[in-house]
């Protein structure tokens, strides 16, 4: 029987690079300052990092499929070149409004619990860290820790929300401390 793990659970626009609105070309990418550390804090500790984003970009038609692709690539490797690594990248190219709904778009917890099948990572004590409310709140649906750390584009209501119903930590590198030190109890 394989034991499951827990895993860091990391949004990407606004939580490891700076959110650009939909960005479609690599040379936009920029990482947001300690992010890579604080991923490298993670795989240190042996903690997968998972990173989950909505890509409505991708339905709305504001960029296509290939150039996400080129855009994530750039964005692992901007990782990499800072010394950290991602583990794997799960994205939602949907928008209701568009295609309907779907299971992965956060707040949905699809695109987790898919991560959590294919990964064997233990949900309940995962991390959960992102810019905005909706993902944070798959954290507390799915009994994991949620902690949300806010970028320019958190709206005053995401950022209430949280510290009334989840946590909220100065950058992801308070909440990898944070929850790599509960972790350890
Ligand atoms: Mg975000
Ligand atoms: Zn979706």
């Amino acid at each position: 029987m394989t034991e499951s793990r827990r895993a860091a659970f990391v949004d990407r626009d606004g939580t490891i690079i700076v959110d650009a609105h939909y960005i479609s070309r690599p040379e936009q990418v920029r990482l947001v300052p300690g992010a890579a550390d604080a991923l490298r804090r993670l795989n240190e500790a042996g903690v997968p990092v998972v990173v989950v984003t909505n890509q409505s970009g991708i339905a709305r038609g504001t960029i296509t499929e290939s150039e996400y692709a080129r855009v994530a690539e750039r964005v692992e490797l901007l990782v990499r070149e800072a010394g950290a690594s991602i583990d794997a990248t799960y994205y939602c190219p949907h928008h209701p409004a568009i295609t309907g709904p779907c299971d992965c778009r956060k707040p949905g917890t699809g695109m987790f619990e898919q991560a959590a099948d294919e990964m064997e990572l233990d949900l309940r004590g995962s991390l959960y860290v992102g810019d905005k409310w909706r993902d944070v709140a798959p954290g507390i649906a799915l009994g994991g820790r949620a902690i949300l750390v806010a970028s320019a584009e958190t709206p005053a209501d995401d950022l209430a929300r949280a510290e009334r119903d989840a946590e909220v930590a100065g950058s992801l590198g308070d909440a990898v401390i944070a929850f790599l030190s509960e972790s350890a109890r």
